[in-house]
């Protein structure tokens, strides 16, 4: 089967503007057919200009879609017959711009603002209302036709649901949402059914309905062969306990300041709660759930005996000094630590919250429970901390990324990858792809992003890391290499690449980003951080062949070691950082093997470039759904 998923790639056309400037992508220059974007236009010269801007607007998907049968079927009854013998070339047209477009009103919903509150729409139609009156696609087409299709867009199975959920969301007053929620439509009468109940239950909650609504779609193959499966999959996208509390601290002016903190406990069934804490203004019950969820999958899909949570403040630890991070650390711990403990939940670091934090909060742990113990994790090393625990989320990336390879018969030396974030992610795994002699030439931050077309190397490294710790952006870089350039406000993901790593945050990439990427002659994403891509860019992905690695088995280096962290503490030994990196690449190897065995016993063929992501999802699951089913309804 070697080489299998990458010969999907090939069906993609050949040519893109990159070859045609003389630019030999190691991998060949494979280019999307017929997809233009707004990010494809940052390809306009060969040195990499401007990158895509952030916060684009959405637009149309477009491309080749499924065809919608009952629109075929119209057709065929030569319903339009009048037209046709009129205009047959124009009908052909119209109807062949309906059949496409038609096939993403059966995909798409969207939550949005209408006059002030949440709706849930249709996404064709746009518009709200108990029926659609006017034809989604203007006045293209006889009258006839034009009918038609907007009765069968009212009776459609997606239209109605979007209906049902705006009458049982009208009169509940919704949390703000800062973007449209994009809701596929279903396969399954059980997977619709999980779905719709957690969208009607939380609608606001997009981030979350997000990462459920990619588990069930992965899952449909097996809720139909295991039927079983169905009520614990009802149970398992309902976290088992949130907590969410008031974090009072007072800055270096004695002046007081209040956060919210959160703890989502969100599955215990295969051991203790185990998930990172995040400190960043973008952290909200959506965010918590949603990391807390894809933690359960991520961590059972590990091997390990741990649960899944996450937790976190919508504090922002930029700008603030030494003291006043230990202050917001001792009282958030004040409360943390009576949900926590060794054999109940043991956090760990997430953006915002790296060795200082962790020391910070372990200190006041022990302080208020007079207990060292095995609590947290991403402790320092001279403390318990395990050698290797800091790099293993951003190796464990770069090892799955040259497992994937290897199975293509491919390797990294020589690839181009563009990588996002400056973080921990996002700095180690430059650190391995530089080891495995891959061209690395992009690195970002939430400012911008950083392009260096000769690829960074150790010393290069060395000085971002230095930039980074002192908190300065990342265009001093070039005052050292000129060659290179910074674009403020800039995504890299139009820079000619092979492999992209994502390693910022959720939904970094979205469709035009996507486009941008696939029209770089982008042929793998492995996700470093955790839901990196809209579901619309997902859509992109899967239409233009792009495999991609998904965050659920790419990043589980870190989560995997810090398990390991337990087993150091409980013996008293400290492994070496050549056993945790020997550990980590066996662990790295084992989820990629499991995940494709996973997608190939539900019917996903290696040649499919989503293989991993369902993969992942249904091993994941059949883990922690049989230890749900053994113990009962809890
Ligand atoms: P980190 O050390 O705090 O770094 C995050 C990086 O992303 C920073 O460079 C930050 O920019 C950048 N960033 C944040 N928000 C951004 C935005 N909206 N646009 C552009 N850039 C943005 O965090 P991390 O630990 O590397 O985590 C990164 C991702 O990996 C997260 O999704 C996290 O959940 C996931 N993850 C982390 C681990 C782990 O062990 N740490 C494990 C699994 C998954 P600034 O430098 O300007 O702030």
């Amino acid at each position: 089967m070697k080489g299998a998923l990458w010969e999907g790639a090939s069906v993609l056309a050949q040519g893109s503007r990159a070859m045609s400037q003389g630019w030999e992508p190691s991998l060949g220059a494979w280019a999307l057919a017929g997809m233009e974007s707004e990010g494809s236009v940052a390809h306009e010269s060969d040195v990499v200009g401007g990158g895509v801007k952030r916060d684009a607007s959405p637009h149309d998907l477009g491309g080749d879609s499924d065809m919608n049968p009952e629109l075929e079927e119209l057709e065929l009854l030569g319903q339009n017959k009048q037209l046709v013998q009129l205009n047959p070339r124009k009908k052909k047209k119209v109807v062949k711009k309906w059949r496409n477009e038609w096939a993403e009103t059966y995909k798409w919903a969207y939550v949005a603002v209408y006059e002030g509150i949440h709706r849930i729409f249709c996404s064709v139609c746009k518009e709200y209302g108990r029926k659609h009156r006017r034809n989604p696609y203007g006045n293209e087409g006889s009258r006839n036709m034009q009918m038609s299709a907007l009765e069968e867009h009212n009776n459609s199975l997606l239209h109605k649901e979007a209906l049902r959920l705006q009458l049982a969301s009208k009169d509940q007053g919704m949390g703000l949402i800062d973007r449209p929620v994009y809701i596929k439509a279903l396969i399954s009468k059980s997977a619709e059914f999980i779905l719709a109940a957690v969208l009607h239950r939380d609608p606001h909650e997009g981030e979350f309905i997000q990462a459920v609504q990619e588990v069930v779609h992965s899952l449909d193959p097996v809720l139909s062969k295991i039927p079983q499966f169905v009520h614990v999959l009802e149970r398992l996208v309902e976290p088992e306990r949130v907590v969410i509390f008031r974090v009072p601290w007072v800055d270096d002016k004695g002046e007081a300041h209040v956060n919210r903190g959160f703890r989502v406990q969100f599955n215990q069934a295969l051991g203790p709660y185990k998930g990172g804490l995040r400190f960043h203004p973008c952290v909200n019950l959506s965010v918590m759930k949603f990391l807390a969820f894809e933690q359960t999958l991520k961590n059972s899909l590990s091997s390990l005996n741990v649960g899944g949570a996450k937790g976190g403040s919508d504090f922002n630890p930029k700008g603030k000094s030494e003291n006043e991070i230990m202050r917001f650390c001792q009282s958030f711990m004040e409360e943390l630590y009576r949900h926590i403990g060794p054999n109940q939940d043991t956090p760990s670091g997430d953006i915002g919250v790296g060795p200082r934090e962790i020391g910070y909060l372990f200190g006041q742990y022990r302080r208020l429970t007079s207990q060292y113990e095995t609590v947290l994790s991403g402790k320092g090393v001279p403390w318990g901390g395990f050698n290797l625990r800091p790099e293993a989320t951003g190796f464990g990336l770069v090892y799955y990324a040259k497992e994937v390879l290897a199975d293509l018969d491919k390797d990294l030396r020589g690839l181009r990858c563009v990588v996002s974030g400056a973080g921990k992610v996002a700095m180690h795994a430059l650190e391995k792809l530089i080891a495995f002699s891959a061209i690395p030439v992009t690195i970002s931050d939430s400012r911008g992003y950083l392009y260096d077309g000769e690829g960074f190397d150790y010393g290069k490294l060395a000085l971002l890391r230095d930039i980074k710790l002192h908190n300065k952006s990342l265009r001093d870089y070039t005052k050292s290499y000129t060659k290179a350039k910074y674009y403020d406000d800039s995504k890299p993901w139009s820079v000619k690449c092979d492999i992209a790593f994502p390693c910022a945050t959720q939904n970094e990439l979205n469709h035009v980003d996507a486009m941008a990427l696939v029209n770089a002659g982008c042929q793998i994403v492995f996700e470093g951080a955790n839901m990196p891509c809209t579901t619309e860019a997902m859509e992109i992905f899967r239409k233009s062949k792009i495999l991609v690695g998904p965050c659920k088995a790419a990043n589980v280096g870190g989560v995997a070691v810090a398990g390991y962290e337990v087993v150091q503490n409980n013996s008293r030994i400290q492994w070496t950082p050549e056993e945790v990196d020997m550990k980590l690449q066996e662990i790295m190897k084992d989820i990629y093997h499991k995940s494709i065995k996973a997608a190939n016993d539900y019917g996903f063929s290696k040649g499919n470039p989503q293989a991993l992501v369902h993969g992942a999802n249904i091993a994941g699951f059949l883990r922690v759904a049989q230890a749900m089913l053994e113990q009962g309804c809890v």
